[in-house]
């Protein structure tokens, strides 16, 4: 691709470099007021939503903390609050819009506590329009593309100017933005942005742009700093990680990227999310078969088991697709652990239709499945669709799909038991401290009496006993 091309995808240096210069001048702003003599400013952020949120929000931490401001967990505390919202199901949008309520207490105890709101929620022009004109209390509002100037955003919030609303959807790679990420043993690693795939019920395409794939040796470089400052267990981030590579003119593909990534020297393991079936190539399976550090973990939407409901979903794979995709798995990566999300009452849905997403997830019996009812997305074509299915229908069909997921998800973990499996200490257990959530490459938790100072090392883990969603076990 002819690099003029190439680079109108990028935010320009000059105006990454001006966003930092506007950083370092918070922090002097910061550094001349009195109250943070003794003890520096605080930020909080309030993250909604997937691992691409989660991303984007290490991004907001590693500017603040440029700006000189320092982590807090409690709100209450905070002299900068940030809410990083979802708009993926109205569920989200509702919480968000509670966050940023209670938020509103805090700054009428102190005024000069800002609050910053961005995330897909706040990149549809709906939602944006009802901050300017009834949500005062928000200093200001940046769509997912202008991350990069919240310090412009900060300062002029410091420096009492007007609100400030960032929305005109500039969707560009920004590189050279800081990440903090709070533990250094698991990362995320976003390798693209967007999506063209344009699924009838989704939003993603509207509030994140096009594809839009990084430079490999921009991430091959980020990966190399993550290893050697200590990272085990990266996943490569994307709305549709597996067409990673196609704009970028360098004939690099998503298999080339991960074999890549594979050759930096270290101990760790690589995890990617999340794949579309129609991209899920030959090459691919072979690389997860071939190279030892890639979880043996794949996450293959399939979202019905109906052809006719897929077609009105616009996902580009029939159920004789997706399933030759699963054989292949099966037969090249032994033991491969699979996992998926299925939308329950699309609009249409016959019961005929439901009966097929069950026979297909009882003939695939993935590991885990994220089973989601079908929620309107204004601005989505399937929002407009005339055959919504009524709210007890949607929720008989989701318990009936609960009652065969979940014996399908303990079957599946009980073929570990008594095996010994390589998993890394992620963190103390949240229900017994005494406990350390290991994770092997099946995505379920495994709970082990453990040392925490093992937190952030691999070990070989018996595992001892299987539940629905997690298992226990013991060092061996
Ligand atoms: S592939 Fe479909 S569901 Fe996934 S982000 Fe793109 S449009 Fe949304």
């Amino acid at each position: 691709m002819d690099s003029c091309i190439q680079n109108e995808k990028y935010v320009e240096d000059a105006e990454i470099e001006r966003q930092l210069s506007f950083a370092l001048e918070v922090k002097r702003h910061l550094s001349s007021d009195s109250r943070f003599s003794d003890s520096a400013p605080k930020y909080y952020i309030q993250t909604l939503g997937c691992q691409q949120n989660e991303a984007d929000s290490e991004r907001i931490a590693g500017l603040c903390r440029l700006m000189g401001y320092e982590e807090t967990e409690d709100p209450a505390s905070a002299n900068i609050i940030f809410v990083n919202t979802c708009a993926i199901r109205e569920h989200a949008e509702i919480r968000a819009i509670s966050f940023i309520g209670e938020y509103k207490h805090i700054k009428d105890n102190d005024p000069s506590v800002i609050i910053g709101v961005g995330g897909c929620m706040v990149t549809q022009d709906h939602r944006s329009d009802k901050f300017k004109n009834s949500i005062p209390y928000v200093n200001f509002v940046f769509d997912t593309g202008s991350i990069h100037k919240i310090p412009e955003l900060v300062l002029s919030s410091l420096q009492g100017q007007k609100r400030k609303f960032l929305t005109e959807k500039d969707f560009r790679i920004a590189e050279g933005i800081p990440s903090y990420r709070k533990n250094a043993h698991t990362a995320w690693l976003s390798i693209m942005y967007g999506c063209n795939n344009f699924c009838s019920y989704c939003i993603v395409p509207y509030v994140r742009g096009r594809e839009r794939s990084r430079r490999s040796a921009d991430v091959i470089e980020e990966a190399k700093k993550l290893i050697d400052s200590g990272a085990k267990d990266i996943t490569l981030l994307g709305q549709n990680v597996n067409s990673y590579g196609k704009d970028t003119g360098e004939g690099v593909d998503f298999a080339d990227l991960m074999r890549m990534i594979c050759r930096i020297d270290g101990n760790f393991r690589l995890r990617f999310m999340t794949s579309h079936p129609k991209d899920a190539s030959d090459k691919l399976i072979e690389a997860m078969a071939e190279e030892e550090k890639i979880a043996k973990h794949f996450h293959l939407p399939v979202q019905s088991g109906s052809d006719a409901i897929l077609k009105k979903m616009n996902r580009h794979y029939d159920i004789e697709k997706y399933m030759s995709v699963i054989e292949k798995l099966k037969a090249s990566v032994p033991d491969v652990s699979i996992t998926s999300d299925i939308i329950v009452a699309f609009p249409g849905e016959t019961e005929e239709d439901f009966e097929k997403t069950l026979s297909l997830v009882e003939e695939v019996r993935f590991d885990a499945l994220f089973s989601f009812i079908y929620s309107p997305r204004i601005g989505t074509p399937a929002a407009d669709m005339s055959d919504q299915i009524p709210k007890e229908v949607s929720r008989e069909r989701f318990a009936r799909l609960m009652d065969i997921v979940n014996p399908i998800s303990l079957e599946r973990n009980t073929r570990f038991v008594g095996r010994t499996l390589r998993a890394l200490a992620e963190e103390q257990g949240k229900n017994d401290p005494r406990q350390i959530t290991f994770r092997a490459d099946s995505p379920r938790p495994i709970h082990v009496y453990a040392d925490k100072n093992m937190i952030g090392n691999f070990a070989d883990i018996k595992i001892t006993k299987a539940e629905t969603f997690s298992m226990n076990g013991e060092i061996v």
